[in-house]
Parts: C-alpha cells; sequence; structure tokens
C-alpha cells in the first residue's frame, strides 16, 4: 500500500452563483462555525480494508464531502486527509479465514473503495494515507508522548496514561468501559494504571506482522495511528511542535458515531499528550444505517454493499439520493422501498430539469444552500427541491434549470 495524493478523480465543482452564508455544524460539545473563505483542515478516520464499502461507510464519507462541497463553494480551501487502518485485528482475522495474505486483501479493498467513492463523486481527500506507511512516525510520536510522561509498558507493550485526561469523557466512565471492551480495549488486562489505558504499540505475536520500532518489534494500537497521521499530513514534517498560531490544531475530525468513544476520543487526548494542544475544533459524527428495522453489521451477515447494488444496475446518483433524504446525524434504516423511491423521485427531478420551461430558480438554489449551512439540513433542501418541482410541473416559468442543475451538482453533488 502507498500513500496517495488524490486517490481518485474527483468530480469538477461547478461552481454557484449565490452567496454561500457560514456553514454551522454540530460537534459532540455544541455547534461550531466554518467561515466562507477560511482556510481548514479535516480528517476523517478511514476504512479498514476487509470487506467492501457498505452503506454506512458510503453515508459517512458523503457527509464529509458535503462539508468539502460547501467550504469550497464560500471561496475556502479544505485540507482533506483520510487514513486507512491497513494493519488491525480485523483484516489479519479475514485474512487468515480465507486464506490469503493481509497485505493482498488490504489493497484489494482499498481499491474497491476508491473506485465506489468515485463512482458517488466523493471528492477525493488530498492525501489518503495507510497506517503501514508511517511506522517510524508512530515510533516519534510515542517517544515524544514518553517524554512528556503519557506512556508505560506491560510486559513488553506500551500504554497511554489517561489518568490525567478524563475529564472530558463522553459518556459516563461505567458506559465507556463497557464501549472500550467492545470496540478493541482491554479494560481487564491485569497491571494497566487504568482499565481505560489504550494501547498505543503492540509487542509482535507469532505469525503477525511488525515493525521494527525503538520500543520493540510491533505494531501500532488503533488511536495512535490517527493522531500521527492527521497531525503529519495537516500540519507537516515538524508536526510534533504543534501549531501555535492555533487554538485547535485542525477543524473537523469525523466519522460515524460509533467512533465517539473510544476512537476519537483517544486519538484527540493522545494529540494533547504529543503536542501539548487541542487537537480538533469539531467532532462530527453521522449516524448508523440499519436494514430493514435491524442494525446493520457484519455479525448479522445484513450489511449493504454499494458495489453490490452498483453491479445490479442502481444508477450511483440514486443511491447518494436516497442517503441525503434523511439527516446524517440521525441513526435510520435502509430499505428496498427506500431505493424505489429515490429512484422514481429522481426520475421526476430529471424530468422537471429537462424541461424548456421551469419554475424560477434563483430563489430554490438559496434555500438549499441555506438548509445546508443550518448543519447540513439535507431533509430541508429536498423539501425546497421538490416545492419548485411541484412549482414546474404546475406549469410556472420564469428559471433557469442550468442553473439549477448546476447548483444540486455543486452542493449536494448529484449530477442529474
Ligand atoms: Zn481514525
Amino acid at each position: 500500500m502507498e500513500i496517495l495524493n488524490n486517490p481518485w478523480p474527483s468530480p469538477a465543482l461547478p461552481g454557484i452563483d449565490h452567496l454561500v452564508p457560514s456553514l454551522r455544524l454540530q460537534s459532540t460539545s455544541g455547534s461550531f462555525e466554518i467561515l466562507p473563505g477560511s482556510q481548514q483542515r479535516m480528517y476523517i478516520c478511514g476504512i479498514t480494508p476487509y470487506d467492501a464499502t457498505h452503506l454506512g461507510h458510503a453515508a459517512t464519507y458523503l457527509t464529509f464531502d458535503l462539508i468539502n462541497r460547501y467550504t469550497r463553494l464560500s471561496g475556502g480551501s479544505m485540507h482533506f486527509v483520510e487514513n486507512i487502518t491497513d494493519i488491525d485485528e480485523p483484516l489479519l482475522v479475514r485474512a487468515e479465514r480465507d486464506g490469503t495474505d493481509w497485505q493482498s486483501l488490504a489493497q484489494k479493498e482499498t481499491d474497491l473503495f476508491a473506485a465506489d467513492m468515485a463512482a458517488l463523486r466523493i471528492l477525493a481527500p488530498e492525501w489518503f494515507v495507510p497506517a503501514t506507511q508511517v511506522m517510524d512516525l508512530v515510533d516519534l510520536a510515542i517517544t515524544e508522548m514518553a517524554k512528556n510522561g503519557f506512556v508505560y509498558s506491560l510486559e513488553g507493550d506500551f500504554y497511554f496514561r489517561t489518568k490525567d485526561l478524563l475529564a472530558d469523557l463522553p459518556y459516563s466512565e461505567e458506559e465507556c468501559l463497557r464501549i472500550f471492551g467492545e470496540r478493541g480495549g482491554d479494560p481487564d488486562r491485569v497491571g494497566k494504571e487504568h482499565p481505560l489505558d489504550p494501547v498505543l504499540w503492540i509487542a509482535h505475536k507469532e505469525g503477525e506482522p511488525g515493525w521494527e520500532s525503538s520500543h520493540g518489534f510491533g505494531r501500532p494500537g488503533w488511536h495512535i495511528e490517527c493522531a500521527v497521521i492527521s497531525l503529519r499530513y495537516l500540519l507537516g514534517e515538524d508536526f510534533l511542535a504543534g501549531d501555535a498560531t492555533r487554538t485547535s490544531l485542525i477543524d473537523i475530525q469525523g466519522g460515524g458515531s460509533d467512533l465517539i468513544f473510544p476512537h476519537h476520543f483517544m486519538s484527540a487526548i493522545q494529540v494533547k499528550a504529543i503536542t501539548g494542544q487541542q487537537f480538533a475544533r469539531g467532532y462530527v459524527h453521522t449516524g448508523m444505517i440499519g436494514l430493514d428495522g435491524e442494525k446493520m453489521s457484519k455479525s448479522k451477515g445484513n450489511l449493504v454493499f454499494v458495489s453490490k447494488l452498483l453491479n445490479d444496475g442502481v444508477d450511483p446518483v440514486v443511491i447518494r439520493f436516497a442517503l441525503l433524504r434523511d439527516h446524517y446525524a440521525a441513526d435510520r434504516m435502509w430499505s428496498h422501498e427506500l431505493l424505489a423511491a429515490a429512484e422514481s423521485d429522481v426520475a421526476r427531478i430529471r424530468f422537471a430539469l429537462s424541461r424548456n420551461e421551469v419554475a424560477p430558480t434563483s430563489a430554490v438554489v438559496a434555500e438549499i444552500v441555506g438548509a445546508l449551512s443550518e448543519n447540513l439540513d439535507t431533509p430541508q433542501a429536498i423539501v425546497a427541491l421538490f416545492s419548485w418541482v411541484d412549482a414546474t410541473e404546475s406549469g410556472l416559468v420564469g428559471g433557469s434549470a442550468g442553473e439549477l442543475a448546476r447548483a444540486l451538482d455543486s452542493v449536494l453533488g448529484l449530477a442529474f
């Protein structure tokens, strides 16, 4: 796996003629704003490439794509970095089960992910960074944290000392302990200073891959990987020093709501331990997607894969539209009916846009942008779009279909 710059072809942003107001986004601790024309730094947690992109992934990357588009349309810039967790327990387990080597599995699934993202018209990150390519930086960061008093060893493994940094836990400590145990943590390991301490460096185990480091031959824990990749690729080579010009080192850390704890919490406090500074200005999380009333998960075997839908001939604009119907932060359900409804809605919008005479478009473009500016209110944007479709169908004239089509393409990534 290699570090890639613009890993898949990004669609062009046609631009809009309307004023783009500040974007208000909801963070785990209140709301924050992205000002028009500002320079932003965004880090999104990428996939562990042991399986294909499912709709939950698609919904997550689509959400941050809206933020990326919006920021650029406002005249600002978005430095956007995404990682690939190409070394982790689930990847090794799946490779073993399938009798393949973990590197080829990771490469195959990453290629498929990039193809899915391109089909869904997600703007590519500036840097797409596999964890296996930053082992030297992880080593440097652990050394720096150790200097600052945040590292201890336990039977050859190295742990992060959370003790002084647990003030802002997102849930009660009891709840955090339970979730930590379910999501890769080891709260019950004997000898740890605090049950919530996450592992930073895992000593080599027979049959597993490993890397040389000043903490012995082994592999990194999960959270340190994102802490290091975000700092190095958003701040530059001198990342251990932080950035004294800013209160928070980056603007947005994002991912699914299942990453709130422990992953985003732990990577943020590790960044603090390395640099002494606050990590992100906002932590933005997307809801989970279920299928037909049940949670979608690999253990239930009910994941809906983007590549499968595309292979079945579903138009990518329909998938994108279906995912935009509900608010990004809400947990929601996917169903065959939802897809069918999106198909007929898209057909109706296309037909309206293809008419010679259409209802006035300037106000609806402003309404769509306004809805997005309020924490990406895509359901409201779609309501506005359908009032325009209704008006066009009832014979109102005076608009420019081209203007609206360009705006839908730029703001929502929907190319009708
Ligand atoms: Zn991450």
